[in-house]
């Protein structure tokens, strides 16, 4: 039994699903911006308030200053007076400061300011006071003013109250917003885990996630489409790998029970040496082919794994190949003659075993499938900053549709063409090593007439 790892505090913090994170986050944004609301609306309104408190005291002293008029027997008449109105309480003094009548809500020790608003403090909460000399022939008179300042106060009051019933809702409204949106954002994400694990549950790569909402670019819908292309290239190289196996397979079938059945048969009718000596040739010839398709599949692997590291230097491609067509021409057969046209000169930086191995199966393959007496061509010539390798003969050609299968591993367009020399492998070896070198390869061809193979790698 394995013990199970002990959890890390990190994940257990992390317990906590994106979708509650949101719903918690939203509610919590919601909660501070209705209390900033509210506490704004408070600031602003409390002033207000208090600039409007200020302006009704001034002006009800200054209506009532008016009202102020010499009276008879050399006293000042303030019976006109309203000494509270619209909540400002008027009072009137003589010159010296002495009450003479108005209304008062407290005690107040303040000297007089004529024009100036001021605050003071009253025994429940903050006041304004304003004052204003009003000059008689019988002495002057002094009209004060108070109104409560801290109106602000009944406006908290009355926000407090309203908040008790508002915030409750709000935070609701805030939590299932949250949830709402966390939902419904999180929902291509429910899909993409959902397609992968029943990729993963099932094996089968097949499945594409397809979140597919046309016109949609958003990050989730890349994500998706991401892992889409992702499980295709995927099931692409699974396939393909399938398929090798399975050919490797069978390739190695082939020979093997060639040589099983020429033992056998020997075994029990062989009689002369002859006999014995021809189903040795026969054994060798296929234990060749075998030791040949093992040594190309290790050389494709390496260049697959990149275990071959590439040893490339500037050499001379056109000495190269000039050298590989004469000893290759040499071994021609069936009447095939070579004709080149190398252009002098051309170098690239290049692996010299794997570029040889190019020339030689491009030329090899314009051998077997050439026609009896015909001719390979093979030229190089330097355009613009590539070397151009063709190889072309005038044999069997490959039919249209098979053209782009001759790359793939195994593909033989008609194993008895190549006299069962064939192994599938060689172009496929072409164009990786023409890719290696940052170059490429193409096939022309036409039935019956013949094919040009073109490499372009680039030179120096
Ligand atoms: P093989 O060992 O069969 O030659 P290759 O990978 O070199 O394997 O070639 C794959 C197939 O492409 C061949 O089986 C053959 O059908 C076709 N092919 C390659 N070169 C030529 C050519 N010069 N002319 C006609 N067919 C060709």
């Amino acid at each position: 039994m394995t013990a199970k790892p002990a959890k890390s505090p990190t994940l257990t913090a992390s317990k906590m699903s994106i979708k509650v994170k949101l719903t918690v986050w939203f509610t919590l944004v919601t909660f501070i911006l209705f209390v900033a609301v509210q506490g704004f609306m408070l600031i602003i309104d409390g002033a207000s308030v208090v600039d409007d408190a200020g302006d009704l005291l001034v002006s009800e002293v200054q209506r009532n200053m008016k009202k102020v008029s010499e009276g008879e027997n050399g006293k000042p008449d303030v019976g006109a007076i309203k000494f509270s109105s619209n909540g400002v309480y008027i009072s009137v003094y003589d010159k010296g400061g002495r009450f003479l009548s108005g209304a008062v809500p407290f005690e107040l020790e303040e000297t007089f300011q004529s024009g100036v608003t001021r605050r003071v403090s009253g025994p429940e909460g903050g006041y304004l006071l304003y004052d204003s000399y009003v000059e008689l022939s019988s002495g002057g008179v002094w009209v004060r003013g108070l109104t409560p300042a801290d109106s602000s106060d009944t406006l908290w009051e009355t926000m407090k109250n309203l908040s008790a019933y508002t915030l409750p809702l709000v935070i609701t409204l805030g939590a299932l917003g949250g949830y709402l949106v966390a939902t419904g954002a999180l929902k291509p994400i429910r899909r993409i885990t959902e397609a992968a694990g029943a990729i993963n549950d099932g094996n089968d790569l097949s499945l594409r996630i397809g979140l597919g909402s046309p016109g949609s670019h958003d990050e989730l819908q890349k994500l998706s489409d991401t892992f889409d292309s992702m499980f295709a290239r995927l099931e692409k190289s699974f396939n393909d790998e399938r398929r090798f196996t399975s050919d490797v397979s069978h390739e190695l079938r082939t020979p093997t029970t060639v040589i099983l059945a020429e033992c056998d048969y020997t075994r029990k009718h062989a009689q002369s040496p002859e006999d014995y000596k021809m189903a040795l040739e026969v054994i060798s010839r296929q234990a060749k082919k075998m030791s040949r398709l093992v040594e190309s599949l290790l050389s494709l692997s390496r260049l697959d794994l990149g275990t071959v590291k590439a040893n490339f230097e500037v050499g001379d491609l056109s000495e190269m190949l000039t050298v590989i067509c004469s000893e290759m021409s040499l071994a021609g057969s069936r009447g095939i003659t070579m004709c080149t046209d190398i252009e002098s000169g051309i170098s690239a930086n290049m692996d010299v075993t794997l570029m040889s191995r190019l020339i030689q199966n491009l030329i090899d393959n314009a051998y077997k499938y050439g026609r009896d007496n015909g001719s390979v061509e093979v030229a190089l010539r330097s355009e613009g900053r590539f070397a151009v390798l063709i190889v072309s003969d005038n044999g069997v050609g490959i039919s249209k549709e098979n053209l782009d299968k001759i790359w793939q591993r195994f593909y033989q367009e008609d194993s008895s063409r190549s006299g069962g020399e064939g192994l599938g492998l060689g172009l496929s070896m072409v164009k990786q090593i023409a890719q290696l070198h940052g170059g490429s390869v193409a096939a022309e061809s036409a039935p019956g007439q013949g094919s040009t193979f073109t490499v372009k790698i680039p030179k120096i």
